[in-house]
């Protein structure tokens, strides 16, 4: 990979590590490309709503392509 690349990844976990720690071992699969398309629609996602999957639940821009695909949606019963 790239060095920007690296550098702006690094500063990025940095990040997530400090303010979603929870979250970073998804964006550590991420940025290391060792990531799942469902991850990776999950990691846009938080980082589209700031980290509120309360937000990506509810999230009612269904002109976004990742609209229908977005995580924490309710299953149908
Ligand atoms: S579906 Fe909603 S939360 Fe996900 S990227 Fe699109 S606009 Fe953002």
């Amino acid at each position: 990979m790239n060095e920007p690349f690296v550098s702006r990844s690094r500063k990025r976990l940095q990040i997530v590590a400090r303010d979603n720690p929870s979250r970073l071992k998804l964006f550590e699969a991420v940025y290391a490309q060792r990531h799942t398309r469902q991850q990776a629609i999950k990691a846009n996602c938080l980082d589209c709503q700031g980290f509120d999957s309360v937000a990506v639940k509810d999230c009612g821009d269904r002109l976004c392509p990742l609209w229908k695909f977005r995580p924490f949606q309710r299953k149908s019963l």
